[in-house]
């Protein structure tokens, strides 16, 4: 997948039967089912892939727990058949994850013994492992760094867990392989229109500022946070489909929460969900939910979020984690969804949300990053529809994503050219230096941040060590796309302000 040529191919055919607005999850699996179902397909993508939300999240393929607290039954089924996909589709990017749920009462350990069996019920063949009902002792050992006191045991139960922006990564790279243009750093800015309709979508390549337009049968608006500024191009009207709240989370070494299992409070003391998951051998803290005013791409954790999570995991933990052990903080967007203020037909009211303008723009948002296929193949039927396209069927549900055989059979090569290659961008990190060459031959890796935040994870794993590492990345690019020092001093400068935030100390 490379850039240049996606942008040629976009100045050789300016007409596609689908266009996609969101280089997210949600869009980026939009252009793979839409391209294998046959159709030309284009995404562009404001900034990098998943630099919004998708990077963003707790890490977790999961059929969401707390809505069968709701008796939202049929959606966990969904998201119970969208875990099993995903994990089928991406072994390579994703696992399957023991979770214990610690109790201090009987009533706890009846009432999530119940629910947790219930769960698992649910997922039928697609069980990932029995949920169990742990006695203290059992609980211990699951987690070694749970706080004794008061304990009465645990419930151990399964979901899934991936790496989300590499995910998107194998999303774009796939579809591209199967024809799709994909294009980073390509912002939508308006649509062309014929009575009404839209019949085409203004863009600017936002690296070099060059505008293009092309013509489209029919257009999906697939940003996330930044649905109802897409929605308002279209019409002028004030739309306020989606709320943005806020989420964030801690990244700690795994050594203050020793063990592979990952811990789920169904309800802390003012009634959130508390989640410390093992991730890329570090552990992910959170989350939060504040409702936050303005969409924005780079969202800023709050102080209150960070001493909420301390506080809280302090308190079922024995570790007494200080904001010091904190490796990284990072902070993403839910699009909620009121579907009460769409504009136009609400045509799934359920997890995700579905509307179409009188102009044909199919808006999809909400939902989850475990069911992104399911909302794909429901954003890319109904603009099929929409646009009076013959419809062929969604294949998604059994198509590989990526190829990791290819990938490190190629990085292995360059390592043979060039044994310096074969180094640590960091040392304590597995990351090597042929894949950043590889990311920006291959998966159009084009700043310092790419690399060092959704190809690699650096950024969201200690962030010192990302800026540390920010000088050989820039350096190895700058060779690679054949830039001046400038640039390179800049990408560095650059990318330094930024991991400023994700750091608490
Ligand atoms: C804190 C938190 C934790 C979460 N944890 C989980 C979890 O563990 N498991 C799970 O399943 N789900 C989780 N989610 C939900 C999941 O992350 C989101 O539902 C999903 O990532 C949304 O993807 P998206 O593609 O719709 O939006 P996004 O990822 O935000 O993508 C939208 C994209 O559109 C682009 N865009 C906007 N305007 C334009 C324009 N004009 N032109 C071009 N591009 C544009 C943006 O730059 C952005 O990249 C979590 C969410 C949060 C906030």
């Amino acid at each position: 997948m490379s850039r240049a040529t996606s942008l040629q191919q976009l100045t050789a055919s300016s007409s596609f039967d689908i266009v996609i607005i969101g280089g997210g999850a949600t869009g980026l699996g939009c252009a793979l089912d839409a391209v294998l179902r046959g159709y030309t397909t284009l995404l562009i993508e404001q900034y990098d892939f998943a630099k919004g939300t998708s990077s963003r999240s707790t890490k977790l393929v999961h059929g969401g727990v707390r809505y069968l607290q709701q008796g939202n039954i049929k959606l966990v089924r969904e998201a119970l058949r969208e875990r099993a996909f995903l994990l089928r589709n991406a072994p390579h990017l994703t696992s399957v994850q023991p979770f214990v749920v610690p109790v201090f009462s009987w009533w706890e350990k009846l009432y999530y013994g119940v629910g947790l069996n219930i769960y698992d019920l649910l997922a039928g063949k697609l069980s990932l492992g029995r949920t169990r009902v742990l006695s203290k002792k059992e609980t211990i050992a699951y987690l070694p760094a749970i706080n004794p006191a008061k304990l009465a045991g645990g419930i151990l139960y399964f979901d899934g867990q991936f790496d989300d922006s590499r995910l998107c990564t194998d999303l774009a790279v796939t579809a591209a392989k199967q024809g799709a243009i994909i294009i980073n750093y390509c912002k939508a800015t308006g649509f062309c229109k014929k009575d009404g309709k839209i019949t085409g979508v203004n863009g600017v390549d936002t690296l070099t500022g060059k505008e293009f337009t092309v013509t489209a049968k029919a257009v999906i608006n697939a940003t996330g946070v930044f649905t109802d500024a897409v929605m308002q191009m279209d019409d002028a009207a004030k739309h306020d489909l989606v709320t943005p709240s806020q989420g964030i989370h801690l990244v700690v070494n795994a050594s203050l929460f020793p063990g592979t299992t990952a811990m789920m409070i169904p309800k802390t003391d003012d009634g959130r969900v508390l989640f410390a998951v093992p991730w890329h051998h570090k552990m992910v803290l959170g989350t939060t939910d504040t409702p936050i005013a303005t969409a924005i791409i780079e969202p800023k954790p709050l102080e209150e979020e960070i001493d909420f999570i301390l506080k809280h995991i302090n308190r079922y933990g024995t570790a007494h984690i200080q904001r010091s052990d904190v490796k990284s903080v990072y902070a993403g967007l839910r699009p909620l969804v009121k579907t009460s203020g769409a504009k136009g037909t609400a045509l799934l009211s359920r997890d995700h949300t579905l509307v179409i303008a009188a102009s044909g723009l199919v808006t999809i948002t909400g939902g989850k990053w475990t069911t992104y296929r399911k909302m794909a193949e429901d954003a890319v039927s109904n603009a099929l529809f929409v646009s009076k396209q013959a419809k062929r069927a969604c294949s998604t549900g059994k198509f590989t994503i990526g190829n990791p055989t290819e990938r490190a059979g190629m990085i292995a090569g360059m390592i043979q050219l060039d044994a310096s290659l074969a180094e640590p961008i960091h040392g304590g990190y597995p990351y090597q230096k042929a894949e950043i060459l590889y990311a920006v031959r291959y998966e159009m890796a084009l700043t310092a941040e790419d690399i060092l935040a959704r190809r690699t994870r650096l950024l969201f794993l200690d962030a010192r060590a990302a800026i540390a590492s920010a000088p050989i990345v820039a350096a190895m690019m700058a060779t690679e796309l054949g830039k001046d020092l400038e640039w390179e001093e800049a990408q560095v400068t650059t990318f330094i302000n930024l991991a400023q935030q994700y750091l608490l100390t």
